[in-house]
């Protein structure tokens, strides 16, 4: 068991009144988030004394790299191993994005997402989700969260300047463990540290609509992201329990007072599975629930997993189910399936080490 201090568990002010003197812990920042160090022995411009003193006290490497597997599409997927032997699943998208110049040259750019865990399983138990059927163990502490990211930069060699977007979609419900998620969110955009701006970062929740009032109330300025899935409440309630204790209204209630930067929009995850909300009336319901919300709407094909009784839409009306919306105004999109050949639905790596079928 692990008895050290976390050091990414703390902000750049904590530390700063954890130690002596102060000012070095702007330089312990950047040997941790710029350099990516992972002894304190590295931290040259340390006094060799302080150097000791911290690796007595702190760990600078809490998580482990246990198992990584490439998709072809780009994307990558690990499978941590946190000091205590638990394991969480992070994956890191790259996403090639075209550029159009004005002198009509095409630049291509290549935008990172990582998609981090924020507890090890879930007590949410969605019906379709995969983390759901290995129970919950525990959150995940701030530095952990934290941890995921600069571990996946260090090991991709991705500079410290190069921008990222992070997304709360791993392992775990983030507002069922909000403290900690929200000190990861002011650790991650701290000037001084890895200085992902709030709005690149993204938290995904089931709809806990009294934790969406709190989050709202700290307005951190994070985007938010609604895992909605179904637009009546009896078909909701028998894919996400979670819906007996806070029905569709109460989360569009929460949704509306949500304070949204004035150029984004709330995001509306629609897991869409064949036969159970995949036709048009469904389109239409959920037009009608997002009436009056500066939302967009992301249509997720359902990922298949050996032992799940649900099954992937067909592609036709997945379309007809997009343009239903986007022809009556409603910004939709359909996510890619990416790193469908890696199981890229966050669980299912984990449950491939724990030797079960996936
Ligand atoms: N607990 C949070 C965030 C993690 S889940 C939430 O539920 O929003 C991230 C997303 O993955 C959710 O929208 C979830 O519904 C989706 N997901 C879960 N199982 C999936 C599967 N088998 N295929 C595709 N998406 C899945
Ligand atoms: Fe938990 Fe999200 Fe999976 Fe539901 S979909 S069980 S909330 S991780």
């Amino acid at each position: 068991m692990q008895t050290k201090k976390i050091l990414q568990d703390y902000t750049k002010e904590e530390l700063s009144r954890m130690i002596t003197p102060s000012f070095r812990a702007k330089q312990i920042y950047s040997w941790v988030y710029h350099k990516y160090v992972e002894h304190f022995e590295q931290m040259k411009n340390l006094p060799q004394q302080m150097r000791e003193q911290l690796s007595e006290a702190f760990t600078l490497m809490p998580l482990k790299i246990l198992m990584v597997q490439d998709s072809i599409d780009g994307s990558r997927k690990y499978l941590f191993e946190l000091h205590d032997g638990h394991t969480v699943e992070v994956v890191l998208l790259l996403m090639r994005d075209k550029e159009y110049h004005e002198d009509g040259s095409v630049k291509h750019q290549e935008r990172y997402t990582v998609c981090i865990s924020s507890q090890v399983g879930c007590k949410v138990g969605c019906a379709f989700c995969l983390t759901a059927k290995g129970g919950f163990m525990r959150d995940l502490s701030a530095g952990e969260i934290v941890e995921q990211v600069r571990q996946v930069k260090m090991d991709n060699g991705i500079d410290a300047n190069r921008r990222v977007n992070l997304v709360f979609m791993g392992m775990g419900e983030p507002l069922d463990n909000l403290s900690a998620v929200a000190k990861s969110v002011q650790i991650f955009a701290d000037e001084e540290g890895m200085a992902i701006a709030t709005h690149r970062q993204t938290i995904s929740t089931s709809g806990l609509s009294s934790k969406i009032k709190k989050l709202g109330e700290m307005d951190l300025g994070i985007n938010l992201a609604i895992s909605l899935h179904a637009v009546d409440d009896a078909l909701r309630e028998t894919l996400m329990p979670i819906n007996k204790a806070y029905n569709i209204q109460s989360i569009i209630d929460a949704v509306n007072a949500f304070p949204v930067n004035s150029r984004k929009r709330v995001m509306f995850e629609y897991l869409v599975i064949r036969n159970v909300n995949d036709d048009i009336t469904a389109a239409k319901k959920l037009l009608s629930l997002l009436d009056g919300i500066k939302a967009k709407v992301n249509l997720i094909y359902f990922n298949p997993y050996g032992g799940t009784e649900f099954e992937r839409p067909e592609e036709k009306d997945m379309v007809a189910f997009q343009e239903y919306l986007v022809k009556r105004g409603l910004l939709c999109t359909i996510r890619e399936s990416k790193g469908l050949d890696i199981s890229a639905a966050c669980g299912q790596l984990r449950e491939q080490e724990r030797g079960e079928a996936v």
